[in-house]
């Protein structure tokens, strides 16, 4: 905002013959009713020896603001961005070598493979965009902050093996976050493989193949040996298809973050993913907390490109600040505006440390319900059996509270982990934990996500603890 030479004697408690006259002095020949420059406010202040902070301009900092409606026939199809999950071992980071290595033609375009977070494979003349971090934490870490980027989601089961508890993890998660499964039945070239098994086991879950009346697509493979990667392809493809995944390549970039660091010589860098418009080098871009020009971008190729389509990941360099994997970034087609805008992003990051935002709690459950901001309760149960997990979720499903449904979004065997912390966080869900303690990193991650941790000893404690947090009588703690 500009002030008048009225408007800032006034601030001062000063005539305005007297600020005028100082002015005229400094050669500004202004009226009361005139804006002054920031300069000419200075001098003027420095000379009744006030100090002056400049106010900074507020500009609304959410993206959804500045990003348009698209028509339906600016749409066109994109390549599906997926994510290897499954249990450890199961052949994750195997599987994602072996795309990379007979599906992504680096030879032929003269590049080398460059680790840039993601990379595009093709199939048929059709890409897919493959995530580099295998399992389910990065997926779930980016969600938690508002972060969705996965379409597709393959669930790695070793043949040998068969579900185990990561599978399930690995499923809620991807249930949670209402991603389409493809289930790739691995280790196929075991003598021990048992695919039978695994579709057996997968059906606990909803994962039901098709011959058995589901819709679950299942593919064996073997990742080792490079064998029914085709099909694989083929089947994401069909799913993505069937998705109708689309974009609008003629509009400002809009994307999220998979990877960023200081780099000695090049400053920050970071890897992005474009999910709607094109990003162009030389763009204006507010990257969470940071901002800047698109001073470089290079594909997963490792080659200098000028232009990046939906779906596309690429590595730039040009922001002023290291920005974090999971937040979001837009172009401005007004470099003045993005500035602002990533400037009062920073103050306000710097403001409200990171995390804080406020996390269901069951101290406040019922304040909730009552302004009907609740209507399902996501609960995330662990336990030291399995027995007692699925007792307590029959019995707290089983509460009825007037328009709330509890809904068991997780259960698991073992001590509360830092992951089922994440999950908690991404999905607004509160955990309770039945003779188990959360451990060290669940701890930590459970403070500065603001999750709350319930643990307890006695089944019908814990459910009369939900159920009075619902009804509004929980005990204050202290
Ligand atoms: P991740 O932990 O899920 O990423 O699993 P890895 O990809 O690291 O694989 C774990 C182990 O299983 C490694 O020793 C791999 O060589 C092996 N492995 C992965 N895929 C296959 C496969 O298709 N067949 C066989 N026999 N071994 C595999």
């Amino acid at each position: 905002e500009t002030l008048t030479v009225n408007g800032l004697a006034e601030k001062l408690h000063k005539d305005v013959s007297e600020i005028i006259k100082k002015l005229m002095f400094l050669g500004i020949m202004a009226t009361k009713n005139q804006d002054l420059d920031d300069d000419a406010v200075e001098l003027i202040c420095s000379d009744y020896n006030v100090t002056v902070e400049k106010e900074i301009i507020l500009e609304d900092t959410d993206f959804d603001k500045y990003r348009k409606e698209d028509d339906e026939q600016d749409l066109i199809e994109r390549p599906a961005v997926v994510t290897i999950m499954g249990h450890v071992d199961h052949g994750k980071t195997t599987l994602l070598d072996s795309i990379r290595h007979t599906k992504v033609t680096a030879g032929e375009a003269g590049g080398i493979t460059q680790h840039i977070g993601a990379y595009q494979a093709e199939n048929d003349g059709k890409k897919v965009t493959f995530l580099d971090t295998p399992g389910h934490e990065a997926f779930t870490s980016m969600r938690s902050r508002g972060a969705q980027i996965t379409d597709i989601a393959i669930l790695v089961v070793a043949a040998d093996d068969g579900v185990m508890p990561q599978t399930v993890e690995a499923i809620n998660h991807a249930k949670a976050a209402e991603v389409p499964i493809i289930v790739a039945v691995n280790k196929m070239d075991k003598e021990t493989a048992n695919p039978d098994r695994v579709m057996q086991e997968l059906t606990e879950y909803q994962l039901i193949p098709e011959d058995w009346g589901g819709s679950t697509i299942f593919v064996p493979i073997s990742a080792i040996k490079g064998e029914g990667i085709d099909e694989l392809l083929e089947m994401i493809l069909l799913v993505a298809e069937m998705e109708e995944l689309k974009a609008n390549p003629n509009k400002a970039a809009f994307g999220t973050v998979i990877d960023a660091q200081l780099d000695r010589g090049r400053g920050a860098v970071a890897s992005l993913l474009v999910q709607d418009g094109t990003l162009s080098v030389g763009d204006s871009i507010v990257v969470g907390n940071t901002f800047g020009r698109v001073r470089a971008m290079v594909n997963d190729l490792g080659q200098r490109i000028d232009k990046a389509e939906p779906s596309t990941p690429v590595e730039i360099t040009g922001l002023n600040a290291v920005p974090q994997a999971g937040d979001q970034f837009l172009v401005f087609t007004d470099e003045r505006k993005a500035r602002q805008i990533g400037e009062t992003r920073q103050q306000q990051h710097i403001v409200e440390s990171r995390g804080s935002q406020a996390k269901i709690s069951l101290d406040d459950l019922f304040e909730q319900i009552k302004q009907g901001e609740m209507k399902d309760l996501n609960v995330i149960i662990k336990a030291d059996v399995q027995g007692s997990a699925e007792a307590l979720a029959a019995s707290l499903r089983k509460i009825e509270v007037e328009n709330v449904q509890i809904n068991i979004i997780h259960t698991g065997v073992g001590a509360i982990t830092e992951s089922d912390v994440i999950l908690a966080s991404a999905s607004n869900a509160v955990v309770i934990g039945f003779n188990v303690r959360p451990d060290v990193n669940a701890q930590k991650a459970a403070e500065s996500e603001k999750v709350d941790l319930r643990l307890h000893r006695v089944i019908y404690k814990a459910i009369e603890e939900m159920e009075a947090a619902m009804k509004g009588l929980l005990d204050p703690e202290y």
